[in-house]
């Protein structure tokens, strides 16, 4: 079976000391493909030597829309790891590195934890005429911002996109899918009825898979981790009504279409 992981995060603390054991599990149930994540330029620096232990490991340098130096977040944001390093030196940085890179992510738009909504669509704006410019494509963070995220993109007729967990309504779902937006469909789809809805309503090519680990995990008291991609695809295949390797298959040419 080969299954991908669109989008993680390898760089995480959590993983360490774990890293080893964490790929060997993932490259035991078929996984060939971890997509790991910048969220800032202090974090994109350190993607490289991560993906040099290991070539499963592809690297997505990013600007998670939260440590944009630029952008006021609320109170309850305390978690986000502001950058110190302003938005510009940090795409040029990106757009030097465009042969290192599979894509450029994560990047997007969060009205959870901040309503600086000027700000955050100046950056993505910015973020698309890069992605645009290098040909490489987005993955895409959309929290309560679902609708916006598909105008810009929209507007700018860009849509080498992988949209990450995705939890806008039916409607978006499906007028993403008929703009050519893919939707990485996490493991935690197992217990989400949200993600089930978009694995029902998304034909089966705009469908990739991701964990977003550490966190969101399918399991109470686990942290999350890329074999459990496995699951992901069990469930889709189930919703589908096909056979898993069918599914996997798909899932992994999807993945080969939109950054390969
Ligand atoms: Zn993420």
């Amino acid at each position: 079976m080969i299954f991908v992981d669109v989008h993680c995060h390898l760089d995480d603390e959590y993983f360490k000391d774990k890293l080893g054991a964490v790929l060997k599990r993932a490259k035991d149930v078929g996984v060939k493909a971890i997509i790991t994540q910048g969220v800032n330029h202090e974090k994109n620096q350190k993607i490289l030597d991560l993906c040099k232990k290991d070539n499963i490991i592809k690297p997505a340098f990013g600007l998670y829309p939260l440590d944009a130096p630029n952008v006021i977040c609320n109170e309850d944001a305390k978690d986000f790891s502001k950058s110190k390093v302003d938005v510009d030196t940090t795409l040029k940085f990106i757009e030097k590195n465009k042969n290192n890179i599979i894509a450029i992510g994560e990047v997007g738009i969060d009205f959870k934890f901040s309503e600086d909504e000027e700000h955050q669509v100046e950056n993505f704006k910015k973020i698309i005429d890069l992605a645009k410019k290098i040909r490489k494509p987005l993955i895409v963070h959309s929290r309560k911002a679902e609708k916006l995220v598909i105008d810009l993109l929209e507007d700018a007729k860009f849509f080498k996109v992988d949209m990450h967990c995705f939890s806008g309504k039916k409607s978006l779902v499906k007028r993403g899918a008929e703009l050519g937006l893919f939707f990485s469909i996490p493991a935690n789809i197992i217990k989400s009825d949200q993600f089930q809805m978009n694995a029902k309503l998304l034909p089966l090519q705009s469908i990739l898979t991701e964990t977003d680990a550490p966190w969101l995990s399918p399991y109470a008291g686990k942290m999350n981790e890329p074999a459990f991609i496995k699951d992901a695809v069990e469930k889709i295949a189930e919703l589908k009504k096909l056979t898993v390797e069918e599914t996997a298959n798909a899932i992994f040419q999807n993945y080969q279409t939109l950054f390969l």
